[in-house]
C-alpha cells in the first residue's frame, strides 16, 4: 500500500474510503488466531514522541497500518511534495467500522474511559447498529495487576474489533504489550471516541 514518511513514520496514503475498504477486506478474510491487524491513526504529539520514546518507535514500526489524524501531518506531506489526501482518524474510523460491522455482523469488544462513559457509549452503539455484536467491554481506569484477566476476558470474546480508548500512546503500547493473547482480527486506539459517542 503507498505510503509517505513523515519524521520517519510510514504514513499510509489510503483516503479514508480506501482505508475503510482495506479494513473490511481484511476482517472479512482475516482468520483469527494469528495476531491482531494493529492499526495507529497518529497525530503530530505521537510523531514527536515517536522520536524520543523507543518502546513507541518499535511499535509503530511494526504497525500494519498507520494512518493520518489530523490536518498538520496532511500539511507536512504536502509541504515535502508527497501529499496525502486526507485525514483518516481514529473516531471517524470507528464510526465506519460500526457502520460496515452493522451490516457484516462483526463483534467488537471496548476497552476504556471511565465505566460511565464506557456503559452509556456502548448502550448507544447497541441503539444506533443493532446488529453489531457486543463481545465485550471494560473501563479503563483498572490496576496493573487486572490486566491479565481483562486479556483473557478478551481473548475469549474473540472480537472481529477491538476499540481501545486508553489514551494515546498509552492505548498503542497495551495492544502492541498483550497482542500475542487478545484473538481479535483487528485491534486500534480511538483516543476520546467513546466519550464523544457517549455525549
Ligand atoms: N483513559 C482510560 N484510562 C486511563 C486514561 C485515559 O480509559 O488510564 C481514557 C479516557 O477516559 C478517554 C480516553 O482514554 O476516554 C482518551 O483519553 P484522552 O483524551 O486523555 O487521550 P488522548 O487524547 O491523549 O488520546
Amino acid at each position: 500500500r503507498p505510503s509517505t514518511n513523515i519524521m520517519n513514520v510510514p504514513f499510509s496514503k489510503l483516503t479514508f474510503v480506501e482505508t475503510l475498504d482495506h479494513l473490511s477486506e481484511m476482517l472479512e478474510q482475516k482468520n483469527s488466531g494469528s495476531r491482531p491487524y494493529h492499526l495507529i491513526t497518529a497525530n503530530p504529539e505521537i510523531v514527536m514522541k515517536y522520536q524520543t520514546d523507543s518502546e513507541l518507535r518499535t511499535i509503530m514500526d511494526e504497525a500494519d497500518l498507520i494512518t493520518p489524524d489530523g490536518s498538520g501531518i496532511v500539511l507536512a506531506s504536502r509541504w515535502q511534495g508527497d501529499p496525502i489526501a486526507e485525514r483518516v482518524t481514529g473516531c471517524d474510523l470507528l464510526t465506519g467500522l460500526l457502520e460496515e460491522g452493522n451490516g457484516r455482523g462483526w463483534s467488537f469488544y471496548f476497552l476504556g474511559a471511565d465505566e460511565n462513559t464506557s456503559r452509556l457509549a456502548v448502550d448507544k452503539i447497541t441503539t444506533q447498529y443493532s446488529r453489531v455484536r457486543i463481545a465485550g467491554r471494560h473501563h479503563g481506569f483498572f490496576p496493573a495487576d487486572e490486566e491479565k484477566a481483562i486479556v483473557a476476558e478478551i481473548s475469549a470474546a474473540r472480537p472481529d474489533v477491538l476499540v481501545v480508548a486508553l489514551g494515546a500512546p498509552a492505548a498503542e503500547k497495551w495492544i502492541y504489550r498483550n497482542k500475542q493473547q487478545l484473538n481479535a482480527k483487528l485491534a486500534l486506539g480511538v483516543g476520546g471516541s467513546l466519550d464523544i459517542i457517549a455525549g
